[in-house]
């Protein structure tokens, strides 16, 4: 893909402030749309978003009010001069938001995970100069949710931009859906151009995190953000938890703090330049260190292999990791850090073991 395009929408739409796109999880009626939208007129809050169409984890609960919304975003758009965002989940929706001229669109987490619907809708919005925007795919998978970038620009849309809305688990954490930052840095150093936004309240699921998990994406250069806002979020016919009255919107846009792209003062340069060599010269120890360690993990896979021994040793393994745990913890390293690193380490004499025994 070449995305040098891409964000030429975003420009058209903001200069002066990161994108704010907000808006409640679900239009219900009329009265609490606009409502909901005259409540958060504010330069700082570009676009209006509502959800028409519900996927829903199970049937019978609420699945939005269809098309019955659309004339109601459109007065939206009329009496506040906000831009109106919609998710779009098949062709039928595709068509109905070209139909009502919704502004820009975008593709649910739930959508982004299936191929042959987001073809579907591609193949239904060719042709069109909307904006579209992909969520992250539910699971962890870049390549899907690049993959799904991909089959639009195939169809020649370049008003492209991505959501990261946080990826389920099995096992639900502090988050609704863990943010897993690394796959949307990923994503950014493949695709720079390709502007980002945050969705913190799907990723919190509640609304005490939505204002750090915000100042997070800033702090990683996100270019907008989307925040699920209800003029009364207790009462809510879905995602209740993690909506914010659009008084409290606008406190968390205030408390936001913008950072400079870069360093310009020459002092802080330096500075930078004298901390950045450390770095680099400690990163070629570590790796001289972990190549050491690996001649080593091997040196032991001969052993096992002459003497026909498993590769897994459980009990050497936990005395390892017991052992570095306890020293981390005195050098201040977290747990979940020396976790991963080790698990990563582990793996690797593994699968270097492995070759030695299957010779
Ligand atoms: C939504 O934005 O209301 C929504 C359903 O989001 P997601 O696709 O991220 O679950
Ligand atoms: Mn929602």
């Amino acid at each position: 893909m070449k995305t040098k395009k891409f964000n030429s929408w975003l420009k058209q739409i903001t200069t002066e402030y990161p994108l704010m796109i907000a808006g409640p999880c679900s239009a219900e009626t009329e009265e609490q749309v606009l409502e909901t939208a005259k409540n958060m007129k504010d330069k700082r809050i570009q676009v209006f978003r509502a959800g028409v169409w519900k996927p829903r984890t199970r049937p019978g609960s609420f699945e939005g009010v269809g098309e019955k919304a659309l004339p109601w975003l459109k007065r939206v758009k009329e009496e506040t001069g906000m831009k109106i965002a919609i998710e779009i989940a098949n062709a039928q929706h595709a068509a109905l938001a070209l139909k009502y001229d919704i502004d820009l669109l975008w593709i649910g987490a739930r959508t982004s995970v299936n191929p042959f619907a987001v073809q579907e809708i591609a193949d239904a919005i060719k042709g069109t100069h909307k904006t579209i925007l992909i969520k992250n795919p539910i699971n962890p998978d870049l390549s899907l949710w690049i993959g799904a970038v991909e089959r639009f620009y195939q169809v020649g849309i370049e008003n492209l931009g991505v959501i990261h809305r946080g990826f389920s688990t099995f096992r639900p954490g502090s988050y609704r859906n863990e943010p897993n930052w690394q796959i949307a840095l990923d994503f950014k150093r493949q695709y720079p151009d390709i502007p980002m936004i945050i969705d913190p309240s799907h990723i919190c699921g509640r609304r005490d995190c939505i204002y750090d998990i915000s100042q997070m994406a800033l702090d990683l250069q996100y270019q907008g953000f989307m925040i699920e806002t209800h003029i009364n979020p207790n009462e809510a016919w879905s995602d209740a938890k993690q909506q914010v009255t659009p008084k409290n919107l606008l406190r968390i846009i205030d408390r936001l703090c913008l950072r400079k792209q870069s360093f310009i003062d020459p002092e802080a340069i330096d500075k930078l330049e004298f901390y950045r060599q450390n770095i680099n010269q400690l990163d070629e120890e570590l790796l001289e260190i972990l190549s050491e360690r690996m001649k080593y993990a091997q040196e032991i896979g001969r052993i096992k292999q002459e003497k026909n021994v498993a590769v897994l040793q459980t009990a050497r393994w936990e005395q390892i990791v017991q052992k570095v745990l306890t020293l981390g913890r005195k050098k201040e390293l977290s747990e979940k850090f020396i976790h991963r690193i080790f698990k990563a380490i582990h793996q690797e004499s593994i699968e270097k073991q492995e070759k030695i025994l299957k010779k």
